[in-house]
């Protein structure tokens, strides 16, 4: 049976979904999550694996074959590869990744490049200090030696790192230079205020605009690269460099006009945008047992009202001063 594709109010085709499996994670990354007093989602709110492999097999069936597992942390939660062999041989994404801080990947090694072609990890900094002022976890030796063995496999990196005007712009040059033998992509991506504390007049002042000038400023010209379409990326390359550099500009939003995207957090709830506060309870519904179909109508109905941009859906939720903290949302 040919599937229907899911289409958004504006015409677009919605054919990616972002999972966060969990909210829990073991850094505290000061842009996403306080250091303490974080209110976890009990075992009873989190959804079980067989229902999120249910719900993942409903958005399969609506045409939403890209999905990428985040988090928290996805290797926080126990039995992970369950889930994730789960996941590729049984609901068999047409693109499987993944978004994680690497800091246990060591222990995965063997079993990854069966799973992904190409993997996010998140890394801010390549100075051990500043990694550590980020995090507030010294582990940096051991996330860039996973870095290392993750490049060994073969499987493609591609690494995120948040830029704050007052925190690593003296990582820009070097995470760029980073990618002059090895073959990589680093990401810098424009800080949101998604960080279960302050609010968006605190958050860097450094937006994508700052972030190229200062690397044509420091290491000189780049040749700009084709994007595929709904990238949220602007990919350039070095002359001369294996690797990639890009920015993905998630503050200034320049992206959303193509967005295909949807999130599902670690309790059931789907989101139509990063920006959006509230969400469509799914989990419920799956416990009281409804119809498949009947699934399908609730997801259609709420992907119909998907905000056009993140400015739309911000305008929403400008009275709330305590934005929620990435992790619930799934980055
Ligand atoms: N723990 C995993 C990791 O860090 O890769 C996956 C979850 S994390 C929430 C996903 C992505 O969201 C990471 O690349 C992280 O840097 C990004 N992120 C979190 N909070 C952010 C914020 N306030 N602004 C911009 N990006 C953020
Ligand atoms: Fe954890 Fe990722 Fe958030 Fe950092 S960005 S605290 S690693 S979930």
């Amino acid at each position: 049976m040919a599937v229907e594709q899911l289409k958004d109010g504006h015409g677009r085709t919605i054919n990616y979904l972002r999972l966060a499996v969990t909210d829990r994670c073991n850094l505290r990354c000061f842009y996403c999550m306080p250091e303490k007093g974080i209110r976890f989602l009990s075992r009873k709110e989190l959804m079980t694996y067989e229902e999120m492999l249910k719900l993942l097999s409903i958005f399969k069936s609506m045409g939403v074959d890209k999905m990428r597992i985040t988090g928290g942390e996805p290797f926080a939660r126990k039995d992970i590869l369950y889930f994730l062999k789960k996941v590729k041989n049984e609901i068999r994404p047409s693109s499987f990744s993944i978004t994680s801080n690497a800091t246990v990947l060591d222990e995965y090694l063997d079993e990854l490049p069966a799973l992904f072609e190409s993997m996010n990890i998140s890394l801010d900094s390549l100075d051990r200090q500043r990694f550590f002022e980020i995090t507030r976890k010294d582990v940096f030796p051991k996330v860039i030696d996973n870095i290392n063995a993750i490049l060994n496999t073969g499987i493609d990196v591609k690494i995120n790192a948040v830029i704050m005007s007052d925190k690593n712009i003296q990582d820009i040059v070097p995470m760029v230079q980073w990618t002059r033998e090895k073959n990589m992509d680093v990401r810098f991506i424009e800080e949101m205020p998604f960080n279960g504390t302050r609010g968006s007049d605190k958050i860097s002042t450094w937006n994508y605009k700052d972030i190229l000038s200062h690397i044509k400023t420091n290491i000189g010209s780049y040749e700009t690269l084709p994007n595929p379409p709904s990238s949220t990326s602007m990919m350039y390359r070095i002359p001369g460099y294996v690797g990639r550099f890009g920015i993905i500009p998630a503050f200034s939003r320049t992206f959303c006009g193509s967005c295909n995207r949807l999130r599902l957090t670690p309790k059931g709830e789907m989101r139509t945008c990063l920006y959006s506060t509230q969400g469509t309870d799914l989990l419920t519904p799956l416990r009281e047992g409804v119809s498949d179909d009947a699934l399908r109508q609730i997801i259609t109905a709420a992907v119909m009202n998907k905000e056009k941009d993140g400015y739309e859906a911000a305008k929403k939720r400008s009275f709330i001063p305590i934005y929620e903290s990435m992790t619930t949302i799934g980055g």
